[in-house]
């Protein structure tokens, strides 16, 4: 297998963002079969951390060739394809582990618990932490107000959701709805490329959605081009995902659920997909 590389933000469903005072590099390593580990670089501080290592041995390839040093892992939940990297990590660049409170006994290598209005620094930036339950009963994400950016593990993908494993569709619910009242233009850093078949399934519950028709053709020729489609944006994902989407009539009538509530629309999505 050729090594690694890591890759910029030049591409995807959303353009890379830019702000004036943006000091902020992030940088998508793809590895696994879907998965996305993220470092994130301020310039001014230069300060590195990255978000969920799957592995270590790309993480530590790619600060290689930006000449960073690693001072943090942050961890969105404890599955393996998101801490596999944390202990050759820390053993090799010293780094700090940071992860759930609720997670403790099962984040490899976990220094820092933290929850639900915890904030980290990465320089002069804060990274806030989101208690979002649900995919796991211990998983958070990390919001980056200053550079747009959610780091959102395996709670939200490009128009799909994370599967329930240990919350309930309710704890799911709200997590989502928290991320949705963030601002519109918010760059969403899911943890997979899932795109394409969570595509499939938004298109059979909404067929004459306009928008996901535009964005699954757009889909469609990164992915021919072996290009990622994450990250996304907040505005993206409410105009296509048909789990934020529960009040659209063509979603309800698909589901025979006119007037139902958004909870009850969303459990009957999440249990509809995972048959799809
Ligand atoms: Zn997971
Ligand atoms: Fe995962």
């Amino acid at each position: 297998m050729p090594p690694l590389k890591c890759v910029g933000t030049d591409f995807r469903l959303s353009p890379a963002q830019t702000s004036n005072n943006m000091t902020l590099k992030i940088q998508q390593i793809p590895v696994l079969q879907d998965n996305y580990i993220y470092l994130i670089h301020d310039t001014a501080s230069t300060e590195t951390v990255v978000v969920d290592p799957a592995l270590a041995e790309p993480v530590l390839t790619c600060l290689n060739e930006n000449g960073w040093q690693l001072s943090r892992i942050l961890n969105t939940h404890h599955h393996a394809d998101h801490t596999g990297g944390n202990l050759a990590l820390k053993q090799t660049t010293g780094c700090q582990v940071i992860g759930s409170a609720t997670d403790t006994a099962r984040i490899p290598g976990i220094d820092i618990a933290c929850g639900e209005g915890d904030n980290i620094k990465l320089g002069q930036h804060t990274i806030q932490i989101l208690d979002c339950a649900g995919h796991t009963s211990g998983h958070i994400a990390f919001y980056i107000a200053t550079a747009n950016a959610l780091f959102c593990g395996d709670t939200l993908f490009a128009m799909g959701c994370g599967r329930l494993f240990e919350g309930t569709a309710a704890q799911m619910w709200q997590a989502l709805k928290k991320f949705t009242a963030l601002p519109l233009q918010t760059q969403i850093y899911c943890a997979h490329e899932y795109t394409a078949a969570n595509a499939q399934f938004a298109l059979s519950v909404e067929p004459s959605n306009q928008d996901l028709l535009k964005t699954i053709t757009h889909v469609e020729q990164l992915r021919a081009a072996q290009q990622a489609t994450v990250p996304t944006t907040l505005a993206q994902e409410l105009a296509t995902n048909p789990f934020l989407r529960p009040n659209s009539p063509e979603i309800q009538t698909t589901l025979n659920m006119q007037g139902a509530s958004e909870l009850a629309i969303f459990t009957e999505l999440r249990k509809r997909k995972n048959n799809f």
